[in-house]
């Protein structure tokens, strides 16, 4: 076929409702989710502006960001109570569908509204997060938005948007022992780095994407934003139908199989063209660890910590220089020489149950370093109620680690859960930049089964020593 389309560009062009010749494109989108962080002044302005909600059967509603998970009921902060507070209100005062702290749905944006089964091939889905990347697993053109634009789309349903460019990042191969999809979107990251994706959309292919189940496939989507672009997708296919099926928000019976036989038609055509493509070799891709301040800076668990000396790019070496200065750390020591002070197993990247069943794996029978405090913190309440129900929780609190109630944690310093000044924690979260998880604290990117060792071992540890 000539002239083919890229799956982003169809679906962009299916939700393109007025195109100016230079301007933005007004853009339709099929579903907004909101969470307490960057929503109180777009509901503020409609109030001012006299304006109702759109389509509040097109909007939900979480609380994630502010909740506190050692006591989901009391939050002691001051701000993050009056965030919550003021989203409950807003919620019932315009007519959204809240699943707050009473509700069994309660959970990260990212976790809690695939589990709805709200993301669906082929829409378009926007919040006011970055992250909202993560939901391109399910073929959906999915990303995030500024407050402005959450005020737009909550009283228009549309939204002003440049298209982007479609990219291509093709990963070919069979996934190895030990190494999960975190790994190789650390392996991506450090091939393209953090501005390789900026300006696109990418789509991921390739036969080690398509065997990977749909949470591993979020795990993907999820860190797009962190190359700088804008969503990451991957075309639909039976793994992204066979999870849909029976979730609260997707059509059933008959319906159902009329929705399939669309969403099988979303895909890239063949004589389309990205405008830029990477390949890398899947077999090759090890489990990953980031030494520095970005999360392009994964190697491997037996490699050195770069020396900047050997960067002849001046503002890069001046970049590594500080990222070893903030965390602490000396060019050529081992990474899995490095000691850690916490283990956080969670956030929107891998606080899925697959993700707390790769880390059970490891942990059960065993204990955690006396030297450090683990947590495990569930993506939402359905995830720790089905890790209840299949006896994980005992083995990670046997193991010696904290049992928490779902939310952001501390993949954000904004909440109770902060790690202390200056500690090193290992995290499956996706930033890593100074102070993300609190002021000074250092972060180590990587895979819940790679926490799952090194917590046992109290020092960055290759997983695979236990597999
Ligand atoms: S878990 Fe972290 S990255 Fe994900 S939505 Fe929450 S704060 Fe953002």
């Amino acid at each position: 076929m000539k002239n083919g389309k890229t799956l982003a560009e169809k679906i962009w062009n299916n939700h393109v409702v007025f195109q100016e010749k230079l301007g933005p494109a007004i853009l339709y989108i099929d579903g907004h989710i909101l969470h307490e962080v960057t929503t109180p002044q777009a509901f503020a302005a409609l109030r001012e502006k006299r304006l109702k909600v759109r389509r509040p059967d097109k909007t939900i509603a979480t609380c994630d960001h502010n909740v506190p998970t050692d006591n989901q009921t009391l939050i002691k902060d001051p701000l993050s109570k009056l965030q919550v507070e003021t989203l409950v209100r807003n919620c019932r005062d315009f007519g959204i569908t809240l699943y707050g702290l009473d509700s069994p749905y309660q959970g990260i944006v990212h976790v809690m509204a695939p589990e709805l089964g709200f993301i669906q091939p082929g829409m378009t889905i926007v919040c006011g997060d970055s992250h909202t990347s993560t939901h391109g697993a399910f073929g959906a053109l999915a990303f995030g938005i500024g407050t402005t634009e959450v005020e737009q789309v909550l009283a228009t349903q549309c939204i002003l948007a440049k298209p982007m460019k479609s990219m291509e990042v093709n990963v070919e191969g069979i996934i190895s022992k030990g190494v999960t999809a975190k790994d190789v979107m650390l392996a991506v990251l450090a091939k393209i780095g953090i501005s390789g994706g900026t300006g696109f959309f990418i789509e991921y292919t390739g036969s080690l994407i398509r065997n990977l189940n749909i949470e591993q496939r979020m795990t993907i989507c999820n860190m797009s934003t962190e190359g700088g672009a804008r969503a990451g997708l991957i075309a639909p296919d039976k793994i992204t139908f066979d999870y849909l099926r029976n979730r609260k928000f997707v059509p059933n019976g008959k319906k159902f199989e009329e929705k399939v036989k669309e969403w099988k038609k979303l895909k890239t055509d063949k004589g389309a063209k990205y405008s830029k493509s990477v390949n890398l070799d899947g077999n090759k891709i090890e489990p990953l660890v980031t030494w520095g301040t970005d999360p392009a800076s994964g190697i491997k668990m037996n490699e050195m910590v770069p020396d900047p000396k050997n960067e002849r790019d001046e503002s890069r070496r001046k970049a590594k220089k500080r990222a070893l200065n903030y965390m602490q750390i000396k060019p050529g020591r081992k990474m899995e020489s490095l000691p850690i002070d916490y283990i956080l197993i969670g956030s929107c990247t891998n606080g899925r149950l697959s993700d707390l069943r790769d880390a059970a794996q490891i942990i059960k029978g065993r204990k955690v370093n006396s030297k450090v405090t683990a947590w495990v913190v569930p993506g939402s309440r359905r995830v720790k109620m089905l890790a209840e129900k299949e006896g994980l929780d005992r083995i990670f609190k046997e193991a010696g680690f904290e049992w928490r109630w779902s939310g952001c944690s501390a993949c954000i310093a904004m909440n109770n859960d902060k790690i202390p000044y200056g500690k090193y924690c290992l995290s499956t979260s996706n930033r890593n930049y100074e102070g993300r998880q609190g002021p000074g604290v250092r972060t180590f990117l990587a895979s819940p089964l790679t926490a799952a060792a090194s917590a046992i071992e109290g020092r960055i540890t290759d997983p695979r020593i236990y597999l």
